[in-house]
């Protein structure tokens, strides 16, 4: 049998947008603001666009939608490290929300191409992360009702330090290598190694 279908963990389920797609700059960009400004004077903790730009969920999401939308969001400075550090222990499976627009997936697929190549042989486009299997199974993502509902199943987590999350004092006093490297080693001690090989 390929070595495609053989199910390896433990498995990391890897979060596209906040932590390896810039979502925020492109959403700014559609919005009319300045990506850069705006992240300096972001309310810690807040993590949702309607509170900051003083707009609704449907005002949000009229803009941020399409496929030039996804298919053209930055990479995280990172990304490619976290993905190949991860990947020597895990079976990196990307996981990420595709919105009803009906471009999302598509575009989302191409953009991991894009980055990571012929390597990503995982991807995960869904609609809750608590549909997700947790078991020898751990979670990156940066926002808390994720994690939540990954961890309340009894999935092991590690909630990506962002200005928009708890851990925003840590990505306040932190570049990001060091906020890549935390991430790193927390994963590496997360759960036992990699079997079914
Ligand atoms: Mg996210």
């Amino acid at each position: 049998m390929s070595d495609r279908y053989k199910v390896k963990t433990p498995v990391c389920y890897l979060d596209m947008d906040g932590v390896t797609t810039n979502f925020h700059h492109s959403a700014c960009k559609v919005h009319g603001r300045d990506p850069y400004a705006i992240m300096k004077t972001w309310p810690r903790g807040e993590y949702g666009f309607e509170k900051v730009f003083g707009i609704t969920t449907e005002e949000l999401w009229a803009k941020c939608r399409g496929y030039e939308f996804w298919r053209n969001m930055p990479i995280l400075p990172g990304a490619l490290w976290l993905y190949e550090s991860l990947s020597t222990k895990y079976q990196v499976i990307f996981t990420s929300m595709a919105t009803g627009d009906g471009y999302c997936a598509q575009a989302k697929v191409d953009w991991l191409q894009e980055y990571f190549g012929k390597q990503v042989q995982y991807a995960i486009l869904h609609c809750s992360k608590g549909y997700m299997n947790p078991k020898g199974a751990l979670m990156i993502d940066d926002y808390e009702k994720n994690i939540e509902a990954f961890t309340v199943i009894g999935g092991a987590s590690i909630l990506y330090p962002q200005v928009w999350n708890t851990q925003h004092a840590i990505a306040d006093s932190s570049d990001w290598k060091e906020v890549t490297g935390m991430v790193i080693q927390a994963a590496m001690k997360a759960l036992p190694g990699l079997s079914g090989q």
